[in-house]
């Protein structure tokens, strides 16, 4: 399809793009690199202004942006709308935290004097997933931006019109030409890229293969990556827990995004007696949700975003119904036009079939029923991904041991796992590696110096 805009409710094709051609790649890059000498120098009072800036443009059109991206994939516009005032949020967040993160850290050493100053790396090369179009990439830009450093933004190709926005927004927020960019270009591309001595740096979100790739070329250039990859998160049920808001939370927690979230609940994993109502309440607030065109208001569930994810979360159900899963709703490809797929629980999933220790990208569930916490944490713990993980109980020992013992880069108790930016963000296992937000964030793409004066 190339670079596209596709109505994912009835695969009409909106615009197509040409991607850049060589000599504007050339380009963008040398106008990367010249920003950058000029804009490393700009002082934080400055930076803050035009972020904030950001935050203002973002609030004030988010009815426009939420539009653009339901249109390219498919999220339903409550939550499109949400995600703009999130990106606000975000640059507001490190608009007025920036300059104390990084600021200098003395060191007690033999030193007169020793510290620990934070500079900015240049450009860096943001690759990122079409789910959360403008969230993911103002994760990243507020922290990189503010540290200093330039940004060069390939997007997914099937939200070019998302990626041009937001180069807009940074433009019209006043940030100096270069120092933020887009780049229309294919995934084919991103290796060469890497290779460039302008770019110092790159951060992928998304799938296991694109990021081994970008690993892989940032591995032969020796360059520092920061990978968000995928999840299969488990949400843990325990007894003690208050069972309705578990229950209620499990749905949002699995359907945000249509499904297509990476730190959305993909496993329930419910501990001894109260697996039945748990799967009882469960079902039926699956079969109570509305699918439908993702801009009207009372829609819970869009199209996934692609013909190619409903056809690969197509296939993985069946090939779950072949392993041994049994279907307890949904399960069956909608007539119409659109990429939709029915809300969908699979349970009683064979522990060692390959279903089991997969992803599925949609708004597919998988229940699993153990005996005690013991099972309960062996069968969350046993999968290749360690992104977040929920778990519900009330009662304070389970909390602890969860904490401890739960392989993921978050824990949230007795609530959905959620980005915030006042909180890192990322994964341990096949997940990636790196974090996104807080002060670790803005961490990640900065020459942490040491300074040793006598
Ligand atoms: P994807 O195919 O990996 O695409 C993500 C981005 O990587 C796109 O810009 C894509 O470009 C690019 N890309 C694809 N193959 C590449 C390669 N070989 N080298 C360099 N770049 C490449 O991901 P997706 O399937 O759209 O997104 C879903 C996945 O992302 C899920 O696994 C989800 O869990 C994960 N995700 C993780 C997080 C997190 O924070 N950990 C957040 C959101 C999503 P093209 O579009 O041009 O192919």
């Amino acid at each position: 399809m190339g670079i596209a805009t596709v109505n994912p409710t009835n695969g009409e094709l909106i615009q197509s793009f040409d991607p850049l051609t060589e000599a504007e790649i050339e380009q963008k890059l040398a106008r990367a690199q010249v920003a950058f000498e000029q804009y490393r120098r700009s002082p934080f009072a400055q930076r803050s202004q035009w972020m904030n800036q950001a935050a203002e443009i973002l609030d004030a059109r988010k009815e426009e942006f939420g539009k653009l991206m339901t249109l390219e994939m498919g999220k339903t516009l409550k939550s499109a709308i949400a995600e703009v005032e999130k990106c606000a949020l975000v640059c507001r967040y490190y608009a007025e935290h920036a300059e104390q993160f990084l600021a200098d850290v003395p060191a007690q050493t033999d030193a007169s004097n020793s510290f620990v100053r934070y500079q900015p790396l240049g450009a860096v090369l943001a690759v990122m997933p079409w789910n959360f179009p403008f969230w993911q990439v103002f994760r990243f830009a507020a922290p990189a931006l503010m540290a200093g450093n330039v940004g060069l933004l390939k997007h997914a190709s099937n939200v070019p019109q998302c990626a041009l926005a937001i180069e807009q927004i940074f433009q019209q927020a006043g940030f100096p030409a270069g120092v933020f960019q887009t780049l229309l270009i294919g995934a084919e591309k991103v290796a060469a890229l890497m290779s460039d001595d302008r770019i110092k740096a790159a951060t992928l979100t998304g799938s296991e293969p694109a990021g081994a790739s970008l690993a892989a070329a940032s591995g032969k250039e020796i360059k520092k990556v920061v990978l968000e990859l995928g999840g299969s998160d488990p949400f843990v049920v325990l007894p003690s827990a208050n069972l309705e808001a578990a229950v209620s939370t499990a749905v949002t927690a699995r359907m945000l995004n249509n499904g297509q979230s990476c730190i959305a609940a993909k496993r329930f994993i419910v501990v001894g007696e109260i697996a039945d109502e748990f799967e009882t309440r469960l079902v039926e607030k699956y079969k109570a949700l509305q699918v439908g065109d993702p801009m009207l208001p009372d829609t819970d569930i869009g199209p996934l975003a692609t013909p190619a994810i409903l056809k690969d979360l197509v296939h993985q159900v069946q090939a779950g119904i072949s392993q041994g899963a049994r279907v307890l709703v949904g399960g069956q490809l909608l007539e119409g036009a659109g990429n939709y797929y029915p809300p969908t629980i699979l349970t009683d999933i064979p522990l060692d079939s390959e279903i089991a220790q997969e992803e599925f990208f949609g708004p597919v569930a998988m229940l699993f029923r153990v005996p005690d916490i013991e099972s309960a944490i062996h069968l969350a713990n046993n999968i290749p991904f360690g992104l977040g993980a929920s778990a519900w109980t009330n009662d304070a020992a389970e909390r602890e041991r969860l904490i401890n013992e739960l392989e993921a880069g978050a824990v949230f108790i007795n609530g959905l796992v959620k980005s915030d930016p006042r909180l890192p963000f990322g994964g341990i296992k096949r997940s990636g590696f790196g974090r996104e937000l807080g002060i670790q964030g803005i961490h990640e793409f900065v020459n942490i110096k040491t300074v040793w004066i006598k």
